[in-house]
């Protein structure tokens, strides 16, 4: 789910008319550029997600992996489809249904007793200890916890105002933007997608 070099993509993003007022969009806009609120109606503008290529099965030319930087596909599409972040593959456990989670004290935040929110995506039983022992930032706040299911919750992303000397300004990094906050879905630049865990409960270890 780490993006390699070459995979991260610097096309510019400008502000753009949109149905009478404005929302971000890379300079040359295509189609599969925004992504909708899973409630959304059909004049809602979308979220902007961020570019990025898909270079994996090119060793030679995707060049190193970059610690830190999700892949935004593959991060979206373990969330969609509740995949392991190592593997891909299904990450819910068969017999019981109940999905394994790494969790870190970085990448979550909790919105109740048993549930709360995060950008990273679940680890299968088999995969956790490669996960552990590969990234380094699990090592030092990490506890392995299992989720009975999860909920859409909305993005991580940059947030930019039109600006008065540039074209536009940016206003924050890393930003929790709701599915439902519409007003601010024209403003972002999603880097993740988070969702909300709901059943946590830890493993003793
Ligand atoms: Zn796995």
């Amino acid at each position: 789910m780490i993006a390699y070099s070459a995979e991260l993509v610097t096309d510019p993003i400008e502000f753009e008319p949109y149905a009478g007022k404005l929302r971000l969009a890379y300079k040359n806009p295509k189609a599969g550029d925004w992504v909708k609120a899973p409630s959304a109606s059909a004049w809602e503008p979308g979220i902007l997600r961020a570019r990025v290529r898909d270079l994996r099965d090119r060793p030679a030319t995707r060049g190193p992996e970059r610690m830190r930087k999700l892949h935004v596909r593959r991060q979206w599409r373990c969330m969609d489809k509740l995949l392991c972040q190592v593997c891909a593959l299904p990450a819910a456990d068969r017999q019981t249904g109940l999905i394994p989670w790494l969790l870190t004290r970085t990448a979550f935040e909790a919105t109740g007793l048993r549930s709360g929110r995060t950008n990273a995506p679940p680890t299968c039983a088999r995969c956790i200890p490669k996960a552990l022992e590969e990234c380094p930032m699990l090592r030092s706040s990490v506890s392995l916890c299992t989720v009975e299911g999860v909920k859409p919750a909305g993005v991580l992303a940059d947030m930019y105002r039109p600006g008065i000397v540039r074209t536009l300004e940016s206003t924050g990094r890393n930003v929790f933007v709701a599915w439902d906050d519409y007003q601010h879905h024209p403003y972002a630049l999603a880097t993740s997608q988070m969702v909300e865990l709901q059943g946590i409960r830890p493993v003793p270890s």
